[in-house]
């Protein structure tokens, strides 16, 4: 797939977040070439990108040193990379902004979660092995069915080789975590429940959220997964879920309060 890259100046890195546990978040690129066709991001950013998600990607090449500026003033809090976009999708090969973005947190002593749906995060074990009090790191895993991942995350890592580079910074000490969100309505109960004893076996805590629907997804596959979710009994869903997770001792958190 063709992918546009447009190179941005930014004046902000650190944005302010609501989510449990977040204090600031940093995205340091708009849209993502993983391209899962339910990603709610494309809703919340600029038209050219939502619109030929997962081909428009902006590099924010100068957040590094903005970032730098801000921590200056001392903000407190932990900072999650990224909400809105991979920090580690194919271009952060060559950009490398997420690295340095983490060089520069950690050298402050800022706490930093990690959330990816790519291996590539474990280029940067040397610094999370280095700082194993500062951070975390989640991957979010949908499903284990490797054909219908290809289908709904199209261009993102295997949830495979997710599970094994979860597998490899477990064994390394990294506090981790595994975020199924959302919650593909219709997965089976028994792959929910694999998903589960993954992150027993890796002392993973399993946050979760319902599949939303949003005004997008109006044709195509994605609009069969919303007409499913809005079926979805999720406060049932979620009870069993949590249910599983009991049996397996696994922290079970629902990602955006209760479900
Ligand atoms: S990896 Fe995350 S940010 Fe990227 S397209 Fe998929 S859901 Fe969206």
């Amino acid at each position: 797939m063709g992918v546009r890259v447009i190179r941005k100046s930014v004046r902000r890195a650190l944005s302010r977040s609501n989510l449990p546990g977040v204090d600031f978040t940093i995205n340091p690129y708009t849209g993502c070439t993983h391209g899962c066709i339910y990603c709610y991001a494309r809703s919340y950013c600029q038209k050219e990108v939502g619109e030929n998600w997962g081909s428009v990607v902006i590099v924010k090449e100068n957040i590094p040193e903005v970032l730098g500026k801000e921590l200056r003033r001392r903000p407190s809090g932990r900072v999650v990379l990224s909400t809105m976009t991979d920090p580690y999708q194919p271009l952060e090969k060559e950009e490398e902004l997420t690295r340095r973005i983490l060089e520069i947190l950690l050298i402050n002593g800022c706490k930093v979660g990690i959330q990816t749906k790519s291996d590539l995060v474990l280029r940067d074990m040397d610094l999370l092995s280095q700082n194993l009090n500062l951070v975390d790191v989640g991957f979010t895993i949908t499903m284990l069915d490797k054909d219908f991942a290809r289908k709904i995350e199209p261009y993102a890592p295997s949830p495979q080789r997710r599970i094994r580079a979860l597998e490899r910074l477990s064994d390394e000490g990294v506090r981790t975590w595994i975020f199924m969100g959302p919650v593909i309505p219709g997965v089976d109960e028994k792959e929910i429940e694999e998903i589960v004893e993954i992150a027993g076996k890796t002392s993973s805590s399993l946050y979760y959220d319902k599949f939303r629907v949003k005004g997008f997804m109006k044709s195509g596959f994605v609009a069969e997964m919303a007409e499913k979710a809005a079926k979805t009994d999720w406060k049932e869903l979620s009870q069993r879920i949590n249910k599983i997770c009991e049996k397996y001792g696994v922290k079970a958190i629902p990602a955006f309060g209760n479900v």
